[in-house]
């Protein structure tokens, strides 16, 4: 019997300092702590090993957090529990994210040795006012430096993650941005806006009247989200998720699975999973977490599938995120209805308004409807 293809996701929660607008998952910690971590990540790894006699894993994803903070014998130790515990495709791709000011030669060996294949980079800004104001740990000169470094020792996958939107950021500054970054040709660029989160020290200084008068107006928002997409499609990067652009050939295959809604299966604090139509995320608590690693697999199988209009609703947001759109017949074939049965009235509607298009067989937002996404995402909402 072919196998199911599957995607693993590591939490690594860790980070030299927390940024003034983050709110994820993440802290500094110390060795001992990292150490404990990682031991306790190989328990809940081997706690759904044997689901590897019917998936094939084709992408692996260090995300955080720092994973590139770990020490090298930790991220080995991983490596080495994954592919013990389940069936890893020879062509897999294996990605981490790593933080300018975390790298260094040896890591980067390692990371090779160990068959990581894609490097994502945190750089958000390539101005140095920009990131100190982000609270970012590094300079533009120290992400050169190590993009210099990775691309000489193999890395031909490399990702830039962008930041539009930070206060006292121009049209000025994010185009030198974008052209410092495009310079050094890196295969795939993600470009998000800065969300001022509560709780972060960003939500005290900007999100009062006064604060906000440094942020970026949503008009300015706009035009650097298009000059974006018009700079970095002359220069051979394709747009093809909202905030996501690739060379040809370059797609980030494990966020494709997320947006596709396949299988996959999440490892560490607060990570989420989603297998066999379940979706399941752990807790976020770190001292819960080293509790119940052990017993992952058995509590999966005690849970409820989702529900089939909530997995509707998930299948719309997620597919018209991406510029492939979605077809009406993978809809049929995934939820055993035509599309038009569920959702004819909003779509029409929403075509008539120029906000969604239904062209070459599949249906996606337009650029009107890209602008407005989310109020258009939350039209395909059921009742
Ligand atoms: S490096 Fe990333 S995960 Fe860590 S604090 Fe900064 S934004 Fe958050």
């Amino acid at each position: 019997m072919e196998k199911k293809d599957l995607a693993l996701y590591i939490h690594i929660p860790y980070c030299v300092k927390k940024c003034d607008y983050c709110d994820f998952l993440s802290g500094p910690a110390g060795s001992e702590e990292q150490a404990y971590y990682v031991r306790v990540l190989q328990k809940e790894i081997r706690s759904f090993e044997t689901i590897s006699s019917i998936y094939k894993v084709r992408t692996v994803f260090f995300g955080g957090g720092t994973p590139s903070i770990l020490e090298d014998r930790h991220i080995t130790r991983i490596m080495e529990q994954l592919r013990t515990s389940y069936d890893i495709d020879g062509e897999a791709e294996i990605s981490i994210e790593c933080n300018p000011g975390t790298l260094s030669t040896d890591k980067l060996k390692t990371y090779r040795s160990l068959g990581i294949n894609r490097l994502s980079l945190g750089l958000q800004s390539a101005n140095d006012d920009e990131l100190r104001c982000l609270g970012r740990i590094h300079t533009w000169n120290d992400f050169k430096e190590n993009f210099i470094l990775a691309r000489r020792l193999g890395f031909d996958n490399i990702n830039v993650d962008l930041m539009s939107g930070i206060p006292g950021q121009t049209m000025d500054t994010w185009r030198e941005t974008l052209e410092k970054v495009t310079e050094l040709e890196p295969d795939h660029i993600s470009a998000y806006s800065l969300i001022i989160e509560k709780g972060t020290p960003f939500y005290d200084r900007y999100s009062t009247p006064e604060g906000r008068k440094y942020l970026p107006g949503e008009r300015d928002d706009r035009l650097m989200y298009h000059y974006t997409g018009t700079y970095l499609a002359e220069r051979g990067y394709e747009r093809y998720e909202i905030s996501n652009y690739a060379r040809p050939g370059y797609e980030c295959r494990h966020n494709t699975v997320y947006w596709r809604m396949g299988d996959y299966l999440g490892f560490g604090l607060g990570a989420s999973s989603f297998l066999e139509g379940k979706r399941f995320t752990n807790t976020s608590d770190r001292d819960e977490y080293w509790d119940s690693a052990k017993g992952s697999y058995q509590r999966f199988r005690a849970l409820e599938k989702q529900s089939e209009k909530a997995t509707m609703e998930e299948y719309m947001f997620l597919g018209l995120r991406t510029l492939a759109g979605i077809r009406p017949a993978q809809f049929e074939e995934k939820f055993r209805r035509p599309m038009q049965e569920v959702y004819g009235g909003v779509i029409d509607r929403l075509c008539t308004g120029g906000f969604l298009e239904n062209s070459d067989g599949a249906l996606r937002l337009t650029d009107k409807g890209i602008d407005v996404s989310n109020r258009v995402l939350s039209e395909f909402l059921l009742d």
